[in-house]
């Protein structure tokens, strides 16, 4: 019988954790506040943004929203992130992105405070994450993956993983992220040769392509635990994740659900860096 590995259950355990924390920083008088800057009306800017005030919420994180224009100057975000860089009163900032086209995303996202950057979006933060150092926060999709992994008490020391894309958003930083849990990682993207054979042997398996139910049957065997990061749109208007979440569930010993996996995590993830980032300002 599958393993659902589902993802409110890790979410509810860290936002236990994350409101305790705000708690005490409310008792010093510190009010843990993120600011959110959307640029534009994107669907999934909207929605990750209710999602995440919502989570906010639940914890007692305070939220300034900060909404540019679709046509927004590059001067004029710069000047809107370093006017919350040097804010005291706030502890996180989050840049919804894709930034639109006649933006330079590398180089505006670089433009966080390290300290607040919660996302883990500045080279500065993520070079944390591959030299393996604890300085700054790790991106939330990435850590959102180890949470589940060590919340449900897989020990990966030694293990096969096999992480499926190489985004700098998630692929990359987990892969490394496994690796300094002393995984045996490989990474697979869209020119590896016979990613059959490659899921065939790993044990623990991190789908992050963005591809509905690329991996199916044919890829899986017994005893593996699948992480699906992937979030894919059916036609009508369904979730689906990168695995054929049927199939798998004959097959594997453990699975995450799209939706109801991942996702549900990453924004208190997110809250959790807030809270946590709130303390080492604050204090
Ligand atoms: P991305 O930047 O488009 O990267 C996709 C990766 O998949 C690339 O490295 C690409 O390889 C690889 N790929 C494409 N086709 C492949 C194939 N046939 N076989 C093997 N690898 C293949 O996407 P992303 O930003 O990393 O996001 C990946 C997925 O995660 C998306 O569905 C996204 O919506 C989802 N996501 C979920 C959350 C969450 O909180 N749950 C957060 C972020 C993203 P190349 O590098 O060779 O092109």
């Amino acid at each position: 019988m599958v393993r659902i590995l589902k993802g409110a259950e890790v979410a509810d355990a860290l936002d236990q954790r994350s409101t305790q924390q705000v708690e005490e920083l409310k008792d010093l008088g510190v009010t843990p506040i993120l600011a959110i800057i959307r640029i534009g009306e994107r669907g999934d800017d909207i929605s990750y943004e209710r999602s995440a005030i919502k989570r906010a919420r639940k914890v007692g994180i305070a939220v300034q929203q900060v909404i540019l224009a679709a046509d927004v100057t590059q001067c004029r975000i710069i000047s809107t992130i370093k006017d919350l860089n040097t804010n005291t009163s706030v502890h996180g900032v989050l840049l919804l992105r894709p930034l639109p086209a006649h933006i330079d995303e590398d180089f505006v996202r670089n433009m966080v405070a390290p300290e607040k950057d919660v996302d883990a979006i500045t080279n500065h933060s993520l070079a944390g994450v591959f030299a393996g150092t604890s300085t700054g926060f790790a991106p939330c999709t990435p850590s959102a993956c180890m949470e589940i992994l060590d919340y449900y008490g897989y020990d990966l020391n030694g293990k096969k993983a096999l992480v499926i894309g190489r985004s700098m958003v998630v692929g990359k930083p987990v892969a490394m992220m496994l690796l300094e849990r002393n995984a045996t990682v490989t990474i697979a993207h869209s020119r590896t040769v016979d990613l059959p054979a490659m899921t065939g042997e790993a044990q623990i398996i991190i789908a992050c392509v963005g591809h509905a139910h690329l991996i199916g049957s044919h890829h899986l065997s017994s005893g593996q635990v699948i992480i699906d990061v992937g979030i894919n749109v059916n036609e009508d208007g369904s979730l689906v994740g990168d695995v054929d979440f049927d199939a798998a569930a004959d097959i594997v010993e453990a699975l995450t659900p799209v939706p109801e996996g991942v996702g549900n995590v990453t924004t208190s993830v997110l809250m959790k860096h807030v809270a946590e980032a709130a303390s080492r300002i604050a204090l």
